[in-house]
């Protein structure tokens, strides 16, 4: 029988922020991810993403173990916390700075917002803020250098256009494998980094970033097949261009359906969607929860 983390067998990982109590939406891809596992006979591997230390809490870690364990899930131990790898994360920063293609920008969000509401029409990247308007060459490299001596906040962003002419050169054009759920058919998704334009790959207050620590992790947890929702699907065309850079192999993708609310909008921590947590103190059965899921 094979070894429970046997190297060979598919990855599966659910991914969570312990930023606030898990809801429907994260069972559905918990549940999801371990289904499919399962038919692959693959491994079920968790990551707690808690890079933005300011939001994250050890309660809402602690809850995410106990509401994964009360609906019958199984993971390998230990989980990957994204907080005990900042170094990684530099280390892949200072690639891809070293290949030219990261700048320090000293913008503030009022800054963007002032320049885009001057610019009639500007594009939002697909997670709806403005694409940043600030040219790289709109400062000087030696006044970049200068602002960050002075001690100046700073975050760190990719030169998209740069990155996707070398991710081109070194991987082709780019594009993922999108695996439908229900056939299992396999589809190639072309990718569109450049929507997103120069996005940040560390923030002024945290050393990197979701696209960053996502690709890294993947990589490093040895994930072949990304499940997780569909609002996550642009972000995929970012992940593709820092894994052609980085030299990292792309997972398979499958982007599943987001629960509803009543109103339309979809589960979230931030409109109070009612967590696993509430739904279990009422009396709902673990079989209920996956029913609600949609499993
Ligand atoms: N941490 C992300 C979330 O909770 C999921 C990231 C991913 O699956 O790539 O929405």
């Amino acid at each position: 029988m094979a070894a429970m983390n046997d190297i060979s067998r598919p990855a599966f990982r659910f991914a969570p922020s312990p930023n606030g109590l898990l809801h429907l939406g994260h069972a559905r891809s918990a549940l999801l991810n371990e289904a499919m596992a399962r038919a692959a006979g693959g491994r079920l591997l968790l990551r707690i993403e808690d890079i933005d230390l300011a939001r994250c809490r050890p309660e809402f870690e602690a809850a995410i173990y106990e509401d994964l364990t009360w609906l019958g899930l199984d993971w390998e131990r230990p989980a990957r916390r994204q907080s005990d790898h900042f170094a990684d994360y530099g280390s892949a920063l200072g690639r891809l700075a070293a290949l030219g293609l990261v700048y320090a920008s000293f913008e503030s969000r009022g800054d963007i917002r002032r320049a885009v509401a001057s610019r009639p029409g500007w594009p939002s990247d697909p997670d709806g803020a403005p694409v940043f308007p600030f040219a790289r060459e709109g400062m000087s490299e030696a006044e970049r250098a200068r602002l960050v001596a002075a001690g100046e906040p700073y975050a760190l962003r990719l030169d998209m256009a740069r990155a996707l002419a070398q991710a081109v050169e070194s991987a082709g054009p780019l594009g993922w494998q999108e695996v439908d759920r229900a056939t299992g058919r396999a589809e190639r998704v072309v990718a569109d980094p450049r929507a997103w334009g120069d996005v940040i790959l560390a923030r002024k207050d945290v050393p990197t970033s979701y696209h960053l620590a996502v690709v890294v992790d993947d990589a490093r947890q040895g994930i072949t097949h990304v499940v997780r929702g569909a609002d996550l699907k642009p972000a995929t065309s970012v992940h593709l261009v820092l894994q052609a850079l980085l030299g990292l192999p792309a997972p398979l993708y499958t982007h599943h359906s987001l629960l509803l609310d009543a109103e339309g909008r979809k589960l979230s921590k931030s409109i109070g969607s009612q967590s696993l947590k509430t739904l279990r103190a009422e009396g709902a059965t673990p079989g209920e929860v996956r029913r609600l899921a949609g499993l």
